[in-house]
């Protein structure tokens, strides 16, 4: 309440909020007073204190989340696909092209990717392009390399599911279903996916606020599927040098907000291939249980993303340079389980 309000405004606060059901609890100082309330958010959620005589600040206290904070489940969610897990301990690095664009290119850099040490396999065959003109993707031809050079090498993959309306058909020959960020708030699809039996990979959106990162992540729990990891991709600020921000400071704030597993992408987040070893390290850093790196056998004929992408060499002396630090990973996944 503001300074001094008279006891007739608290009064009168504390009688809509008994009406509605809920508890008021009164801190009186001597300048300031101070109404807690306890009650069905809805509800609350639903009183228009903004404007009341002698209300000064409404300050919402509850957070718009629950099944994904680390209040409601305290322990790491560990998210396995086929053989790869991610989160508690277990470190997860997701390699491939931005998007499948032959049999040759998909399987070679599948062999590379694996060589390296990576543990799953990425490739776009929906991608959304900012152009339409550009590129749109292989579709469904592109879904059938991504597995067959998946079961190849043996890992599991991870591609766009684009529209709803595709989801079924990605969900047969992917393992891990990615929503893009310019998807996290499609609604739809992310109720849909919560309905499925597959681990979905949610990337933060272009201009997304970590909660709204988390609430998106909320619909697909809420709808009964647990199996999320997020994905920081950078976000839009001012600067241009770089595509995007990496925000490694939200890396850290999920990582004791939600117990879900938290990737890093610094192949969109800078999109310049020179950033992406310190942008992984730094990841790590922040506590990083994955990493998403994008590898083109032949980046300056690339389709999509060449700039950012990484050779098979490149990725190769990335992997043993990370190397001590991702064993380190594993290492701390041992002595807790
Ligand atoms: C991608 O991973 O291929 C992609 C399009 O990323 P984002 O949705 O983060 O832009
Ligand atoms: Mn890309």
């Amino acid at each position: 309440m503001r300074d001094h309000a008279s006891a007739a405004d608290v009064q009168h606060v504390v009688d809509l909020l008994t009406e509605a059901g809920a508890e008021a609890h009164l801190s009186r100082g001597e300048v300031k007073t101070i109404i807690g309330v306890i009650g069905d958010r809805e509800v609350i959620y639903s009183l228009e204190f903004e404007g009341l005589p002698g209300v000064e600040q409404v300050v919402r206290v509850l957070k718009p989340f629950k099944l994904v904070s680390r209040d409601f489940q305290p322990e790491d969610t560990v998210v396995r696909a086929r053989g790869t897990a991610i989160g508690g301990g277990a470190f997860a690095v997701v390699a491939g092209p931005c998007s499948i664009e032959s049999e040759e290119q998909m399987f070679s850099t599948a062999r590379a990717a694996a060589d390296a040490g990576a543990n799953m396999l990425r490739g776009g065959a929906f991608k959304p392009r900012s152009s339409p003109y550009a590129f749109q993707g292989m579709g469904v031809e592109g879904l059938k390399l991504l597995r067959a050079a998946g079961d190849e090498v043996g890992l599991p993959v991870v591609t766009e599911v684009l529209d709803v309306r595709d989801a079924e058909v990605v969900a047969e020959y992917a393992d891990v279903m990615q929503v893009g960020a310019r998807n996290m708030q499609n609604f739809m699809m992310l109720d849909e996916l919560g309905t499925m039996a597959k681990p979905v990979l949610l990337k933060r959106g272009l201009s997304a606020t970590i909660e709204e990162l988390l609430s998106a992540a909320e619909y697909i729990l809420k709808g009964g599927n647990r199996d999320v990891i997020l994905c920081e991709r950078g976000i839009r600020t001012f600067e241009t040098y770089t595509r995007n921000t990496l925000d490694l400071s939200a890396v850290a704030a999920l990582k004791s907000l939600t117990h879900l597993p938290v990737m890093v992408d610094p192949s969109h987040a800078t999109g310049r291939r020179d950033l992406i070893g310190p942008m992984c390290k730094a990841g790590i850093a922040a506590g990083a249980d994955g990493l998403m790196i994008e590898v083109h056998p032949d980046p300056e004929h690339a389709r999509c993303d060449g700039p950012q992408s990484l050779t098979p060499a490149d990725f190769a002396a990335l992997m043993s340079d990370l190397g001590p630090r991702i064993a380190l990973e594993e290492k701390t996944m041992g002595a807790a389980s």
